[in-house]
């Protein structure tokens, strides 16, 4: 099933994200991951891919086929392309299409410290349209950034050129995580006046310590409201409390995107099947 489809008006969609086990961990872990998530009934589940573009190690695209066929839920397969040559991509559409993946999620990628990018796909837009002119049926989403990415100059040049990857053939997009929903109706305004009109999916992600703030911060430059500040100041030494306060942070912020009647909510799970049960159990029939 193409993913555009699941965003026909009857209800708000409610997606998850799950990353692969590291190199040399055991690939087991994420099927224990998802015998949980499966539970919680998710419209459907992506599944990410290395920046490197490396072939080998890559586990995305056995985690996507088996989202369909042993859990029998929808799934996307993240990809990536500043760091591949056309030939390991073709490699890569074969590999997904002979597994039964019906969606892509086309990304740039980041590019790795001291590697120089590949020269065939400097943007997304041009996977995009390289997915768009194959052979193949690939529904193709695209990422979008609600503050921005951080390469671009500014707001404006940033939704110039996602109006590129919508031009080039994506037909969904999912955001960068925010923290401020404030930020993300600003970028909805612009993005619809800009003439992007596909289904736009807004990325939660449940904070539950300050490590992983910290490395968000530092990733994506994500705005801290006061709010969330000062929650950190007081329960960051409190394990407990940090988590349940990050938990009632992200309801809080799914139930007013809800209310603001969005296209879809896109948790980053991080492979946390405890914290995606907590925010199910709150928000599940509001959607
Ligand atoms: P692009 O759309 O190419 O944009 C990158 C920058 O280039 C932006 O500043 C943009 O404005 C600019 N740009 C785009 N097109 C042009 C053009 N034609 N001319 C000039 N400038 C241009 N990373 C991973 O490694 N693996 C993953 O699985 C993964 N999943 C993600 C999922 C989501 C929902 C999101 C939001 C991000 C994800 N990322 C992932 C991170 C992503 O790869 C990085 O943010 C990367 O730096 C940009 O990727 P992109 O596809 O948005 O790039």
């Amino acid at each position: 099933m193409n993913l555009k489809d699941l965003f026909n008006g009857k209800k708000t969609v409610f997606s998850f994200e799950i990353f692969p086990p590291k190199r040399d961990a055991d690939i087991n872990t994420i099927y224990t991951t998802l015998d949980q998530l499966h539970y919680l009934d998710p419209d459907f589940i992506s599944v990410t891919y290395g920046a490197s573009g490396s072939l080998a190690n890559n586990s995305t695209c056995e985690i996507a086929s088996a989202i369909k066929k042993q859990y029998c839920l929808e799934a996307a397969a993240h990809l990536t392309c500043v760091n591949s040559t056309r030939e390991e991509i073709d490699i890569m559409l074969e590999r997904l299409a002979n597994a039964g993946i019906d969606n892509i999620l086309a990304l740039r990628g980041d590019r790795v410290p001291d590697v120089p990018p590949k020269e065939d796909f400097p943007h997304a837009s041009d996977l995009i349209r390289y997915i768009r002119a194959s052979h193949y049926d690939f529904g193709i989403s695209a990422a979008c950034y609600p503050e921005g990415h951080p390469d671009s100059p500014d707001m404006i040049d940033d939704i110039r050129n996602l109006k590129l990857k919508v031009d080039a053939g994506a037909e969904h997009l999912i955001s960068q995580l925010f923290l401020d929903n404030g930020m993300f109706y600003s970028f909805l305004e612009k993005a619809r006046i800009a003439g992007i009109n596909v289904p736009i999916e807004a990325g939660i992600m449940p904070v539950v310590n300050k490590k992983q703030i910290e490395r968000m911060v530092t990733l994506c430059g994500a705005t801290l409201p006061e709010k969330f500040i000062k929650m950190m100041e007081k329960f960051e030494h409190k394990p407990e409390a940090m988590r349940d306060a990050g938990i009632a942070y992200a309801t809080n912020q799914i139930v007013d995107l809800l209310a603001h009647g969005v296209d879809g909510i896109h948790l980053y799970t991080m492979n946390n099947p405890y914290i995606a049960r907590r925010i199910c159990q709150n928000v599940k029939t509001l959607f």
